[in-house]
């Protein structure tokens, strides 16, 4: 119960990553919110949970929405009360019959999605949750960045994937920085290939190509991100900060 009487925001909460790292934080005591996209998907999914005795809540935004994203901030401190611990997860990376579209075929107004929902997700629950914890005193935040972000991945990813993931750890490291002396923690995490329905969008030749050059052989498991995401937000990892670290098997080992 590392995490009894701490309530959680994880953005893309949903499905894949997200949904195991709200199950653990669950698992451990938190009250947790959910922000995330589909609001049928995600009103069945919180009410499966509230029915186990969970604490959550549910909200339907578009994270690259500052609007839609105040609203929901406002919602979830209404239900559950101040955010403790934000975990910036939504992210998308959009493929075209399984293929990235390369830079100079790319849609102007894909690049702006992908940085609209990576990037400026995080930028827009950092902006609107940070004034509280500082005022408190204690705040912890993780985001999703990927192993895209530190190296080239081939045609797994486009130019727009890597690039925002990329910037989200410049984002950590400088939140770490700026929110250090407020006793706020800011750390990232860079997974490999998980099995979610992300990485079902690219043929699974290329997936199985990840796997041939991954030391632990395999695909990891969604559980195994929230695992490590729960860790940095624990009190045992409460000297850790600015450090992005890879759950990715050894694949690249960046
Ligand atoms: P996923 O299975 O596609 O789940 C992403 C979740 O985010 C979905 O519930 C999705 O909702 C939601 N979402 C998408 N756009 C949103 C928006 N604009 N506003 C609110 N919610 C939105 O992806 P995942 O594999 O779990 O990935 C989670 C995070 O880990 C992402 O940031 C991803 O880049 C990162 N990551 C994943 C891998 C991997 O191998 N899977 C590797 C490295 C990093 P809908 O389903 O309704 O669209």
């Amino acid at each position: 119960m590392r995490h009894a009487d701490r309530t959680v925001l994880v953005t893309g909460g949903g499905g894949g990553i997200g949904a195991a790292i709200v199950e653990r934080y669950l698992d451990e005591g938190a009250a947790v919110a959910i922000v995330d996209f589909n609001a049928e998907v995600g009103e069945r999914y919180v009410a499966a949970l509230a029915d186990r005795g969970h604490k959550v809540h549910f909200v339907a935004a578009d994270v690259s929405d500052f609007a839609a994203c105040e609203r929901a901030c406002a919602s979830v401190e209404a239900a559950l009360g101040p955010v403790d611990i934000l975990v910036n997860n939504a992210g998308i990376s959009p493929k075209h019959a399984g293929q990235p579209m390369p830079i100079h075929r790319m849609d102007p107004a894909e690049w702006r999605q992908v940085v609209g929902v990576n990037l400026h997700g995080a930028f827009n629950f950092s902006r609107l949750l940070t004034a509280g914890m500082i005022e408190r005193g204690y705040g912890r935040i993780v985001s999703m960045s990927s192993v895209a972000g530190k190296a080239y991945l081939g045609d797994i990813v486009a130019a727009h994937y890597s690039t925002t993931k990329a910037a989200l750890i410049g984002f950590t490291r400088h939140l770490a920085g700026e929110l250090g002396p407020h006793g706020i923690t800011v750390n990232a995490l860079a997974p490999g290939r998980i099995a979610t329905p992300m990485v079902r969008t690219v043929s699974e030749a290329a997936n199985r190509g990840v796997v041939d050059i991954t030391p632990l052989r395999r695909l990891g498991e969604p559980s195994e991100v929230a695992d490590v995401c729960c860790y940095l937000t624990s009190p045992q990892a409460s000297f850790v900060t600015g450090q992005v670290i890879d759950v990715a098997g050894g694949w690249l080992m960046t």
